[in-house]
């Protein structure tokens, strides 16, 4: 009988073994986790960015804020968050309807930080020049730590445009809602110093098509603006549900009218918004998204009855900005990580980094994301400044045309990303798999893309001065690149028939945005990233692929630009 051989424990199990190197390996040639960074200060885009449209004024704070973020410790609480999915109790342990979703502490902490930060209200709250730059690189780098729970602080960010056109309801709603408080408790909004809001339009038969909605509004006594119904029917989607009102589509008598249903009823008894089940979603774990039957809620009338959709689209258009700069915080971290990953790994006796067909790779992705982050910033800039008829006719075709282009990036960048990293990139104790998942979803919701394309057809038909003003934006960097001058005139003479624009709106938006995305490069970014956007994107080759660069750019400075640390 051949002796089988024992295990091999550890070394200290079994120090007779010492002689055979029980000790297996040395672990070398593996990078560093890329934690406790500056996502500030280590993200020269963002820094010169943030000056550049006018915020500059803000950046002490964020430099702070950009250290916090990128600490282990915070970025751990994106991680738990994300690992510990919300959990939904629709009764208690007695048979009693409570609708209570559970989240991890992570969660909170998340929602506490964020609010406390004023995300979901600073613009409004202390309005000046820059206001809207600085809240966006706020949330660009909050959104890299973990994007679910940017979508209740993005929907209460949101409201206030919209509440703002019902004033008493204004008066009475917005000054929690624009409190620094987070309050996740579950009651009554009279026992809470903050709020939070939610959005419910999607039905089961109709999501884009919001005038399918068949939840219906009654009135209880008087009919007119502010004043109370009872909701009946469901909302197929409604992430966010333990927020503590929602504003709503339903039809009233005269037609699909927007509403705000608050969660509890003000007598302090449950408003009977019920959850039948959370959505199992791809992505955005750490956010709950939930379906909903509404029998007899109680809500107020905001805006004119049969004007839903217009009163609602003021909240929808901010949730779009905010679906640019997610997406954007979502290439930033994926090209971060890729960067930092490649500048510590070797492969062929050479880093990664500095091998010509993924430093062409890695460029890429940081132009990439440069880019969103640079159109993302101008259009704040735009925000700012909506007295500007020319900066609120931008905005008008901006938001559709980046919301589109921006979030249809992301998912092809976040799994290129992913690819650098090779196999450790694709395993789930990665940042990459969770980006991965998370990089379609604000491409779906607030508007798909031929939804947002078709917004933008509506926009130019309806409002012939936004294209104008798209056209004298991106005038004004005429003569700096003859790539993106020459794109200019082609699209031109393309906008002028606008006869089949549907059938053309896919290569008709996705032109729009490579000639604002490129008009902001070459106004902001360096000669060398803004020559290789230009080359990259504007001219016949590599607009398709990852890594198809050009010669003769230079690559090394691009990758090192980019580089978090
Ligand atoms: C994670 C998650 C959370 C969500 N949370 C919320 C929420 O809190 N509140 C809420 O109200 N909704 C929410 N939604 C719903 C989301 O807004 C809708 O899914 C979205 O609007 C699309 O609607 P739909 O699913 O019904 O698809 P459809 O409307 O059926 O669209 C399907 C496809 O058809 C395309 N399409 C539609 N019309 C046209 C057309 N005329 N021409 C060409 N193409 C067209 C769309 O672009 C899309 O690609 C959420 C969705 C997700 C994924």
């Amino acid at each position: 009988m051949p002796r089988l051989a024992q295990p091999i424990e550890t070394e200290t199990d079994r120090p007779e073994l010492d002689r055979y190197g029980a000790a297996t390996h040395e672990v070398f040639n593996q990078p560093f986790e890329l934690v406790d960074f500056n996502l500030f200060s280590g993200d020269a885009a963002l820094k010169q960015g943030v000056a550049r449209e006018g915020a500059g004024w803000a950046s002490a704070e964020l430099e702070a804020l950009g250290a916090k973020l990128g600490g282990a410790d915070t970025l751990e609480l994106g991680v738990l968050a994300n690992r510990n999915a919300p959990e939904l109790d629709t009764h208690d342990r007695y048979g009693r309807r409570i609708d209570l979703v559970r989240f991890h502490p992570a969660y909170h902490a998340l929602m506490r930080g964020a609010i406390e930060e004023g995300l979901h209200s600073s613009p409004w709250t202390d309005p000046r020049p820059g206001a809207h730059v600085a809240r966006a690189a706020r949330y660009y780098m909050q959104g890299q730590v973990d994007a679910g729970h940017g979508c209740p602080v993005t929907m209460t960010f949101a409201a206030t445009p919209c509440l703002r056109l019902q004033p008493d309801l204004a008066r009475e709603w917005l000054p929690k809602i624009h409190a620094r408080v987070y309050d996740p408790r579950n009651v009554p909004v009279a026992e809470k110093q903050g709020l939070t809001i939610g959005m419910a339009m999607t039905e089961k038969q109709g999501g884009s098509d919001v005038r399918a909605n068949t939840t219906r509004a009654i009135p209880i006594g008087a009919e007119g603006p502010g004043e109370a119904y009872e909701l009946v029917g469901h909302k197929f989607f409604v992430s966010a549900p333990m927020c503590d009102a929602f504003l709503v589509l339903a039809q009233a008598p005269g037609g699909l009218t927007c509403f705000l249903a608050p969660r509890w009823r003000p007598d302090g008894t449950k408003n009977p918004i019920q959850v039948v089940r959370l959505k199992r979603k791809m992505g955005n774990v750490s956010n709950a998204s939930s379906e909903t039957e509404w029998r007899g809620a109680l809500a107020w009338r905001v805006g004119p009855e049969g004007r839903g959709v217009a009163t609602i689209i003021e909240m929808v258009a901010t949730t779009r900005f905010d679906c640019m700069i997610g997406s954007s915080a979502g290439m930033r971290m994926a090209a971060a990580q890729a960067i930092d990953h490649c500048r510590q790994r070797k492969a062929f006796g050479a880093l990664l980094s500095d091998q010509p067909a993924m430093q062409n790779v890695l460029a890429d992705l940081a132009l990439e994301a440069e880019a969103s982050l640079a159109l993302t910033l101008r259009m704040a800039r735009a925000l700012d400044n909506r007295a500007n008829p020319h900066e609120d006719a931008l905005i008008r075709l901006g938001a559709p045309i980046g919301k589109y282009w921006i979030c249809k990036r992301t998912p092809a960048h976040a799994y290129e990303a992913m690819e650098c990293i090779g196999g450790s990139g694709a395993m789930e104790d990665s940042p990459m798999p969770r980006l991965y998942r998370e990089a379609p979803i604000n491409a779906i919701w607030e508007g798909s893309g031929n939804v947002q394309c078709l917004d933008v057809l509506r926009a130019i038909r309806r409002s012939p001065e936004t294209l104008e003003a798209y056209f004298a934006e991106v005038a004004s960097a005429r003569g700096s690149h003859r790539a993106l001058d020459a794109h200019v005139d082609a699209l031109k003479d393309d906008m002028r028939d606008l006869q089949d624009f549907e059938h053309r709106a896919r290569d008709l938006c996705d032109r729009l945005a490579l000639g604002l995305m490129a008009s902001a490069m070459v106004k902001g970014a360096p000669g060398a990233n803004a020559d290789a956007f230009c080359r990259a994107r504007l001219e016949s080759r590599g607009q398709h692929n990852w890594g198809a660069l050009p010669r003769g750019l230079d690559l090394a400075a691009i990758v090192k630009r980019a580089a978090p640390r």
